[in-house]
C-alpha cells in the first residue's frame, strides 16, 4: 500500500530523517505535503525533489519568493499548515515542528480523518488528553515517531493492555550525566547542544542536557498509552541501544533495539504495520559490545520530579512546564539565562500560573501564554 505523506517541519532534522526514509522506498511513501519555516532555501530544493508536493513556507514574504522560483502557489502561516494538515490527498500527516505550533494541524489533521505521525512531543505534553480524545472519535491512528515511544508501540503490539505493569523510557543521561552540580551552573549552550548518542535539533538537544526531554517523554507516554503517570519509569542507558521497554505483570520485559538513527521510529510511524527494508542501518551487537543501565539523578535534575508532577497533577500543568521550558531553552541559548536557570524557571511558573483541573484549549493556550510571560520577565 502506498502513503500518500505530509511533512510540517520537512527542514528540520526529523523532516530530513523523514525524507530519506521516503527516498529510499518510492513505491510506498509518496510525499503529497512540505512545509518549513526558516531555511527556504533547503525547502526549495526539497520542492524540486518533490514537484507533487503542495507548500506552506514561514511567512508570506518567503511564499512569494519561493512562488516565483517554482512557478507555483506556495501557502504560508498557520492557515497554510492548516491547509497542508488537510489535503485531500493525503493520508498521513507527519508533525514534526518544534514546539506547540503543530497542536492545532494535528487536531485538524484528525478531525479530518487523516493518520497523525506525531515527533512534536510538546503537542502532546499541552494536549495529549485532546489529541487522543479527537483520535477516538475519528478514524486516524496516532503514531508515535518519538524513538521511546515508538518502541514501546512495537512492544505493546499484540499484548493486552490490562497485563502491563509498567512503562520504561530510557534515557541517555545527556552529555552531563557524570556532572557535579556545582558544573552545572557555567555549561555554555555550545557544551549542552553536544548530545553523546543522537543528532538533532537545536531546542531537543538543549532538553536532552537538563533532562526536560525525558520529563516531557513521560507525560507523551502517559496520554499516547493511556498509562498512569506512577506506572511511567525512567531508565538511564548511555548507549541509547535499547530505545524503550514495557515489563508485563508475570515480570517479563520486552525491548526494542536498534541504531541511533530516527529513520527507523519514523519508517515504522509511516508505514505502519508493514516492516520494510529502509535506509537505517543494520545493529552490530557484538561490535557494541555492552548495553549498561543506571538509575536517573534526580538530585542533579530537578526536570523528572517537575514531569512527574505535572503529570500526576494534569489540567493545566504539564502546558505551563513545557511552555515555561520552550521559553527557558530559547533564553539559555540565547545567554540570557544560565543553565540551571532552565528548571528554576519551570518551577516557578508551575507555582505561579493559576491552575485548572479540565481546561479547554483556549484555557490551555492561555495558561501556556501565563508561562511564558513569567519565563520572560
Ligand atoms: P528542528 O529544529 O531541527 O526542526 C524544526 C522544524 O520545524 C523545521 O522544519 C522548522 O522550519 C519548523 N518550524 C520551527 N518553528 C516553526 C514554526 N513556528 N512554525 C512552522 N514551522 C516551524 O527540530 P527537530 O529536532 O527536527 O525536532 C522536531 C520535533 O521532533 C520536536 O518536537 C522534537 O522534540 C521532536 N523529536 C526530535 C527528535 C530528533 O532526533 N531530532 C527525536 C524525537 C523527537
Ligand atoms: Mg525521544
Amino acid at each position: 500500500m502506498k502513503r500518500r505523506v505530509v511533512i510540517l517541519g520537512a527542514t528540520g532534522s526529523i523532516g530530513e530523517s523523514a525524507m530519506r526514509v521516503a527516498r529510499a522506498m518510492p513505491d510506498r511513501i509518496e510525499i503529497v505535503g512540505l512545509s518549513g519555516r526558516n531555511n527556504t532555501g533547503r525547502l526549495l530544493e526539497l520542492a524540486r525533489e518533490f514537484p507533487e508536493a503542495t507548500l506552506c513556507a514561514g511567512d508570506e514574504a518567503a511564499a512569494k519568493q519561493l512562488s516565483h522560483d517554482l512557478g507555483r502557489t506556495v501557502l504560508h502561516g498557520e492557515e497554510g499548515l492548516l491547509t497542508l494538515a488537510a489535503l485531500p490527498e493525503a493520508d498521513l500527516v507527519l508533525v514534526a515542528i518544534v514546539g506547540t505550533t503543530g497542536l492545532k494541524p494535528a487536531l485538524h489533521a484528525l478531525e479530518n480523518d487523516k493518520d497523525l505521525a506525531v515527533a512534536s512531543k510538546e503537542i502532546l505534553v499541552m494536549a495529549g488528553e485532546l489529541v487522543m480524545a479527537t483520535a477516538a472519535k475519528m478514524s486516524g491512528r496516532v503514531h508515535p515517531v518519538d524513538s521511546e515511544h515508538n518502541a514501546i508501540f512495537q512492544c505493546l503490539e499484540g499484548q493486552d493492555p490490562s497485563t502491563v505493569k509498567r512503562l520504561i523510557l530510557t534515557c541517555s543521561g545527556g552529555p552531563f550525566r557524570k556532572a557535579d552540580a556545582a558544573d552545572l551552573a557555567s555549561v555554555t549552550p555550545e557544551q549542552a547542544l553536544r548530545h553523546p548518542t543522537w543528532s538533532m535539533g537545536r531546542k531537543i538537544s538543549i532538553d536532552s542536557a537538563t533532562l526536560f526531554n525525558k520529563g516531557l517523554e513521560m507525560i507523551e507516554a502517559k496520554w499516547l498509552f493511556g498509562m498512569p503517570m506512577e506506572r511511567v519509569d525512567v531508565i538511564v542507558h548511555p548507549q541509547s541501544i535499547v530505545h524503550s521497554m514495557v515489563e508485563f505483570l508475570d515480570g517479563s520485559i520486552l525491548a526494542q533495539l536498534g541504531s541511533t538513527d530516527m529513520a527507523l521510529p519514523i519508517q515504522y510511524a509511516l508505514t505502519y504495520p508493514e516492516r520494510l527494508t529502509g535506509p537505517c542501518a543494520p545493529l552490530d551487537l557484538t561490535a557494541l559490545g555492552k548495553l549498561e543501565f543506571e538509575a536517573p539523578r534526580n538530585d542533579l535534575f530537578p526536570a523528572l520530579d517537575l514531569a512527574r508532577r505535572a503529570g500526576t497533577a494534569g489540567g493545566t500543568l504539564p502546558a505551563v512546564l513545557n511552555a515555561a521550558n520552550e521559553a527557558a531553552v530559547d533564553a539559555f541559548l540565547s545567554s540570557k539565562l544560565p543553565f540551571p536557570g532552565i528548571w528554576e524557571s519551570v518551577a516557578r511558573a508551575m507555582d505561579e500560573v493559576p491552575f485548572v483541573e479540565h481546561p479547554t484549549l483556549d484555557q490551555l493556550i492561555a495558561a501556556d501564554h501565563a508561562a511564558r510571560l513569567i519565563v520572560g520577565s
